[in-house]
């Protein structure tokens, strides 16, 4: 099987009156070292996908699955860095931060934890700011300090709902480019939700684009590294 595989997948919202189909049959695979875009307007269900994804809702029609396995709830397999520059905890420093699922989730003791969240402090040029807390950073450094937090993980695959988005026009090409040079250390698995063409065809390898009608795909670009 593929790393993910989204399997003809319906999402739908209900509210007190009204059922939403923010997706409908949409399938695609994510494999191996793919930096996998979804690309389509505001409102054409991508982070809904994502959040599918993420485990955090459940498919009302299709499968999601991750190495052939169907995806039943959030796992530290996903692990997720959002757009808002308020993920992280404000009485933790940036290396804390990084740090606690470490702790949390993977269990590690103090010391293994604070050497390996260190390592990826590093990796995304923070470590003069460790011991800073996290609301005095920029918003471009509280969205490195979300994706070292992501990465130290080692998650099968990265999810990235718009995480530049809410930075400067320079800062997000900054960080396009970083993603693009931490990727190429590792070659982890990215799965990248943008509105912007631009933003998809430099992050992406494949890109899936969809249109405003929900579930409807317009087309899917393979080798983006060959077109751009
Ligand atoms: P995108 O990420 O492409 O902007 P979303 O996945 O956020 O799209 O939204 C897809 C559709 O689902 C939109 O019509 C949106 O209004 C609707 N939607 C998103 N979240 C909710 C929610 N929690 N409750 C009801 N409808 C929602
Ligand atoms: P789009 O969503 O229209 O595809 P992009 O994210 O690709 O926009 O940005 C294209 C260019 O538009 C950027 O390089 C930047 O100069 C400008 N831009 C877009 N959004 C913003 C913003 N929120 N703040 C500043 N500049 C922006």
């Amino acid at each position: 099987p593929r790393l993910l595989e989204v399997d003809s997948v319906t999402l739908r919202y209900r509210t007190s009156d009204s059922v939403i189909t923010a997706t409908s049959k949409v399938s695609f695979d994510v494999d191996g070292s793919d930096r996998f875009v979804l690309l389509g307007p505001s409102g054409c269900g991508k982070s809904t996908i994502l959040k599918a994804v993420g485990g955090y809702l459940t498919p009302d029609e299709g499968q999601i699955r991750i190495k052939g396995a169907e995806i039943k709830r959030p796992g530290a397999d996903r692990m997720m860095v959002f757009q808002e520059f308020d993920q992280l905890l404000p009485w933790k420093t940036v290396l804390e931060n990084v740090m606690f699922p470490l702790v949390v989730t993977h269990k590690l003791n103090k010391n293994e934890a604070r050497d390996r969240a260190m390592d990826y402090v590093r990796k995304v040029h923070l470590e003069a700011f460790a011991d800073s807390y996290t609301h005095t950073l920029s918003g471009g450094m509280k969205q490195r300090v979300a994706i070292a937090r992501g990465m130290c993980m080692e998650p099968d695959i990265l999810l990235m709902d718009e995480p530049f988005a809410a930075l400067d026009a320079l800062t997000r090409q900054q960080m396009q480019d970083e993603l693009l040079q931490l990727w190429a250390d590792t070659k982890f698995t990215i799965l990248f939700v943008t509105h912007s063409i631009a933003e998809a065809i430099r992050v992406g390898n494949r890109i899936l684009l969809l249109s405003p009608h929900p579930g409807e795909v317009k087309a899917e670009v393979s080798d983006v590294d060959r077109v751009s």
